[in-house]
């Protein structure tokens, strides 16, 4: 790929100063904040800690939280027992000591309609901060103790003493919103917005800051615009002055939803107008091998197979022919539960390459996946005379020379191995499609570079995960690849019911696995492996083992597998499990990838606590593989919110669900994880779950002018690639566009 990638200078030129529109447009909200009105060089400093270092960062700073003037309430008639949020000025204050010894600042809020006394507990200091004659906006529990009482949970000041405020004086236009008509009644259509604020710039400086500049700063943002009024219109979504109004200004919460809806598409839009770059430089417009459909193969396997294919698979394996057939590279990634039948679509991918004359490879993350597949596929294949290589590690020498010759020759068609058939040289007589089995590894593309073979046509490539990530999440990972998903398990599977118990119940829990393991089946133990204490856990692996064996099972072959063991010791004990020979088998979470046993019907999962909820279920799929009903039991501990995640993970066994929990629990920061490690905040204003619809109508759009425009020549194109080179530079380079 290093060799066809033209660097980003020849695709996108710099821009010229002496275009149309003056660069100095673009530019004139990067000016330092310090030249604000309010702000000044002595509080520069602390807006920088802020990340506000700039007009523009201003401009882009998330509020953190909008209170609807509508729904406050007014002080008399606050209730005890009502968790309320009002507004109010600061009559009088001070810090009362109580005989425990527990100082109290306490403050007397008034509005029109009444007065009540605001008390935080243990907080003298505020003392310092908040001044009679501030205006307060209050939320917490209101309680009794010398009658009414608020104990705020939070407060933001909204005015200092005597500076313009908000509910004394109608016309004032804070940054926070307009307080129309006063407290009381008919507050309605007026917002205050709140933003992360610090002890050097507290909110009501920053509210000031806005007030002054906001109408300055939304007249430049308009040179910031890069969509036309017509696509804004199609898309539904204001033009950026407005949004940033919305955002800051807005006139009810709906306003300020439909703002950060419009960065939301921006931040969208530009990473998928890079992934759109990347992928016209090394993916998807790459020519490739058009691949003839003459069904001498694929018929016979659809004839031969005792099932009929589920709608998804139909469907996922048109989008393939359809790329297959085409004459360019086709690059796909392949996303579907475990169990969903990955590998059947892998076959039909295969036949097609092979019955249009080519080679095709199934590469697997271990040598133990890459014998499961060799087994299955040679079994699914059987009836139509062609055999299946395998080239893994462990093969001795001869059955290795005879496998590279027959590849060399053409004679082996259909190869499986492990990922290090592409690292070694291999050297096949046609290579025409590789499919990856890339469990849960991302970044497998880069290596697909050891296939191209300069003056042939690059192999297709299909990735296939069973990693349950949300579609959106996908795009945004994957947006350079096509995306098909199996979304639909084959009918008939046996259902796993999942059970949550505690520590001490774990009697009753080995009652249930002594039942399985006599009814002639076998289970799994798995402990968690957390590296920083790695040795802590294996010791917890290791006498769990011995405890389980002699204690508990003492009738039974109990193995232990863990990662300190080594590749062949795991293999070994891995096919002892799959032989038979043992019957319960404890393990560290090396097992996650792809053990495939469908003798296993009960895993016991200790410490369940401590793992993701995508982990457990990539666990869980260890069980329910064959035809007997399956358990998995989690045994966990832990607060509320531990017990709530795993209730949420037994109460249903679909991957997505279970994957968009996860997402909604971690926070997406999380799962973009190593791979864009805080580095490039992503996305602040875009969120995973409930913005997909922004997502796919942004990626339309930039695949759309990439296609039309690859170099983004054309006139009404220059404001987004000037912008691409000015704010998204890094992000060209990750991508290797830049
Ligand atoms: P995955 O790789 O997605 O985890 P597999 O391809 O291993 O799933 O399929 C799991 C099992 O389901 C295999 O035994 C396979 O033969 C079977 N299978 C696949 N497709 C179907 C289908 N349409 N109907 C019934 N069984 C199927
Ligand atoms: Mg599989």
């Amino acid at each position: 790929m290093t060799g066809r990638r033209r660097p980003a200078e020849g695709r996108l030129p710099e821009p010229e100063g002496s275009r149309s529109e003056p660069a100095g447009d673009l530019t004139r909200l990067d000016r330092p904040v310090q030249f604000l009105k309010g702000v000044g060089p002595r509080r520069a400093d602390a807006f920088r800690k802020l990340a506000l270092g700039t007009a523009r960062d201003l401009l882009y700073h998330l509020p953190r939280r909008y209170d609807d003037a509508s729904t406050l309430t007014p002080i008399d008639r606050l209730e005890v027992g009502d968790d309320a949020t009002f507004v109010g000025r600061v009559r009088t204050r001070g810090v009362i000591p109580t005989r425990s010894g527990l100082r109290i600042f306490q403050a007397v809020l008034q509005d029109d309609s009444g007065m009540i006394t605001c008390a935080w507990p243990g907080q003298p200091w505020l003392e310092r901060k908040i001044r009679e004659g501030d205006e307060l906006l209050v939320s917490g529990p209101v309680k009794f103790f010398h009658g009414r009482q608020m104990h705020p949970r939070e407060f933001v000041i909204t005015a200092r003493a005597g500076k313009g405020s908000a509910l004394d004086d109608p016309g004032a236009q804070g940054a926070g919103g307009r307080l129309g008509e006063g407290p009381g009644e008919g507050r309605s259509g007026t917002i205050f917005t709140s933003y992360p604020a610090s002890d050097e710039i507290p909110q009501w400086v920053l509210r000031r800051v806005y007030e002054e500049n906001l109408d300055t700063l939304l007249a430049e943002s308009d040179a910031e615009e890069y969509l036309e009024p017509g696509v804004l219109r199609t898309l539904g979504l204001p033009g950026l002055p407005e949004a940033f109004r919305r955002l800051h200004r807005p006139d009810a919460l709906t306003d300020a939803e439909s703002g950060r809806r419009r960065l939301a598409f921006d931040e969208f839009f530009f990473l998928q107008l890079v992934q759109a770059l990347a992928r016209l430089h090394e993916g998807a417009v790459e020519p490739g091998i058009a691949f003839h459909r003459s069904n001498t193969l694929i018929r016979p396997l659809h004839e031969a197979l005792p099932f009929r294919l589920t709608g998804a698979q139909a469907r996922v394996l048109r989008e393939i022919y359809a790329d297959m057939t085409a004459p360019r590279r086709m690059n796909r990634f392949l996303q579907g539960d475990v169990g969903a039948g990955k590998t059947l679509v892998a076959l039909f991918a295969m036949l097609l390459a092979v019955e249009s004359g080519w080679q095709a490879a199934l590469m697997a993350p271990t040598e133990l996946l890459a014998e499961q597949h060799a087994l299955k596929l040679r079994e699914l294949v059987a009836e139509l005379g062609l055999g299946v290589g395998i080239l893994t590690g462990s093969l001795g020498a001869k059955a290795r020379r005879e496998t590279l010759e027959g590849l060399r020759e053409g004679r082996i068609p259909l190869v499986v191995g492990t990922h290090a058939l592409i690292q070694e040289a291999v050297e096949f007589q046609r290579l025409g499609l590789v499919v990856v089995d890339e469990q849960h590894r991302f970044g497998v593309r880069q290596r697909m570079a050891l296939l191209e073979r300069p003056g042939e046509l690059a192999p297709d490539v299909l990735v296939m995960s069973a990693t349950p990530i949300p579609r959106s999440l996908a795009l945004t990972l994957y947006g350079d690849l096509e995306l098909s998903v199996l979304d639909e398990l084959p009918p008939g599977r046996t259902p796993i019911t999942t059970l949550l118990r505690r520590p001490g119940q774990r009697a009753e829990v080995y009652e249930g696995v002594a039942r399985e393991l006599d009814a002639g089946h076998q289970g799994y133990v798995v402990y968690p492996l957390v590296e920083a204490s790695e040795k802590v856990d294996l010791r917890a692996a290791t006498d769990e083992h011995l405890r389980l064996s002699t204690e508990v099972f003492p009738d039974r072959r109990v193995g232990l597998l863990h990662g300190q063991l080594s590749a062949d010791e795991k293999d070994a004990v891995m096919r002892a499990f799959r032989d038979r020979e043992l019957d319960l088998l404890v393990a560290t979470t090396v097992i996650e990838v792809g053990i495939d046993v469908p003798n296993a019907t009960v895993m016991v999962i200790e410490n369940a606590e401590r793992f993701g909820l995508s982990q457990l279920h990539q666990l869980r799929g260890r069980v329910g593989r064959g035809g007997a009903a399956s358990w998995c039991v989690l045994v966990g501990e832990g607060g509320d919110g531990a017990m709530e995640r795993l209730k949420v993970f037994a109460s249903t066994t679909d991957g997505f669900q279970i994957a968009r929990a996860d997402l909604q629990i971690r926070g997406q920061g999380d799962l973009f994880g190593a791979q864009q490690s805080g580095r490039d905040p992503l996305l602040r204003f875009a969120d995973l779950l409930k913005d997909e619809d922004l997502l796919l109508e942004a990626r339309a759009l930039a695949r759309g002018i990439v296609e039309r425009d690859p170099e983004l020549a054309a006139p009404e194109h220059a404001r987004i690639r000037t912008t691409l080179q000015l704010r998204h530079a890094e992000r060209l380079r990750m991508w290797k566009v830049g």
